[in-house]
């Protein structure tokens, strides 16, 4: 810490200091020092101990803030610590009180003033905050100008996708060798969340496949997704927002695709449901799976045709964002920590996609319960297939152990904050 930045409070009279402060004020332990300065040296006040008093005393947390916005907050708190029009008053009250000794008393004065001085800084502060970030935000937007013809940096990481969620530390972790990259596998939680069935069929990277010998229909989230490493302390972090088509997209491989007509395809949705026995195994998801198939298929054709092919719809208007990172405990060497904010950055262009393999109308559908298998999901993460009696269990276990927790999305148009459970019972789709 360089000197001249520091603050310099000067010592107000000696004194053995008989009163015990918690560590958690600050402030007041300040007030201690200046009370007990028997040498009536200056007490000085370091970077690191005006970060405690923003923490601990003004609830400002400025680990993870710009540089330049920490710059303009280490300034202001100096400036209106020297400047608390108090200052004379205390320095006489608690001189006066000293020199009768009355310890009790000086308890009083330092209780009240604390409450003062804190209230002056945190009104101090309130009226600031909105005028620094105004601030950093200008300044970064023109830095990001700047900085917009840079070359791009690629770089390739294979892993799990439970993996990826946390691979990369906010900061270089002391504890690891200052690495960036988190290898460890943190503890399994035990997730008691329960997770609705329309969840279920709409969970990131679930796929469904119905194969009877009459209808083959193969449906699934097909969600795009782009990656970036940021370093928050240095890139401008607002996402611009991106405008997804919402038109329906046909697959042009199948040319000479045969047309289909949709009441056709919703009679033998009709077909299916009769056919399951009332105490079906898997019958409540199944049943609100041929219902998710029609309601697709109804909105998307309404004009009544539709060929055996592929289709492929975003689910919403804009994309998705969030951040990915691991947290590392702080510790006092706040110049180094604060050099660094890592985030892996994750858009998701949410979409889904549905395929009519076969069709073949004068196949009247009865006794489903004699094909095996005829209906399975499957997690495109995790390549694992579920199927038979337990379907359901299996797959909600799966979700729940191994896609549950996950960081939530923002929308990047109107930067509404999202779950992932939020998102799968509602299509991924918000109305902004
Ligand atoms: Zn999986
Ligand atoms: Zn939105």
């Amino acid at each position: 810490m360089e000197d001249d930045n520091d603050v310099t409070i000067t010592g107000v009279t000696d004194m053995e200091a008989l009163i015990h402060i918690p560590d958690d004020k600050p402030l007041m332990q300040l007030f201690k020092r200046l009370i007990g300065n028997d040498t009536k040296q200056n007490t000085v006040l370091t970077n690191a101990q005006i970060l405690d008093i923003l923490k601990k005393e003004l609830n400002t947390d400025v680990v993870y803030i710009h540089d330049l916005e920490l710059e303009i907050y280490l300034n202001i708190i100096k400036k209106f610590l020297k400047d608390w029009p108090q200052w004379d008053d205390f320095d006489k009250s608690v001189s006066s009180l000293k020199s009768k000794g009355d310890i009790d008393a000086i308890k009083k004065l330092l209780d009240v003033k604390y409450n003062n001085f804190r209230d002056y800084l945190k009104a101090k502060l309130d009226v600031a905050q909105p005028l620094i970030k105004n601030v950093v935000k200008k300044a970064t937007a023109k830095k990001k100008e700047a900085d917009d013809d840079k070359m791009n940096v690629l770089m390739e990481v294979s892993c799990t996708r439970s993996q990826l969620n946390k691979i990369f530390f906010r900061r270089p972790n002391p504890q690891q060798r200052n690495t960036i990259f988190n290898f460890i596998d943190g503890p399994t939680k035990i997730v008691l969340d329960n997770i609705s069935i329309e969840a279920l069929i709409n969970w990131f990277h679930i796929k469904v496949e119905v194969n009877l010998p009459s209808f083959v229909y193969r449906f699934g989230m097909t969600h795009k997704l782009k990656h970036v490493l940021l370093n928050k302390k240095i890139n401008e972090t607002a996402v611009a927002p991106t405008v997804l088509n919402q038109h329906l997209q046909r697959s042009t491989n199948r040319k000479n695709a045969s047309l289909l007509k949709l009441e056709d395809i919703q009679y033998i949705l009709k077909e299916i449901l009769a056919s399951i026995p009332h105490d079906y195994h898997n019958g409540q998801l199944i049943r609100a799976t041929l219902a998710y198939i029609e309601t697709h298929l109804v909105r998307n054709h309404k004009s009544g045709g539709l060929y055996l092919t592929y289709y492929r719809k975003y689910m919403n208007k804009y994309a998705y964002v969030r951040y990915l990172y691991a947290d590392v405990p702080s510790d006092s060497n706040f110049n180094n920590i604060n050099k660094y904010d890592l985030q892996l950055q994750e858009m998701i262009y949410p979409s889904y996609y549905y395929e009519i393999g076969k069709f073949v109308k004068s196949e009247i559908i009865s006794k489903l319960f004699i094909y095996t298998n005829w209906i399975k999901f499957e997690c495109l993460l995790c390549n694992k297939v579920f199927l038979g009696p337990d379907m359901t269990e299996k797959l909600k276990q799966h979700i729940l152990d191994y896609h549950f927790d996950q960081p939530d999305w923002q929308c990047t148009n109107c930067k509404s904050i999202y779950s992932m459970l939020y998102l799968a019972e509602n299509k991924w789709e918000h109305k902004c």
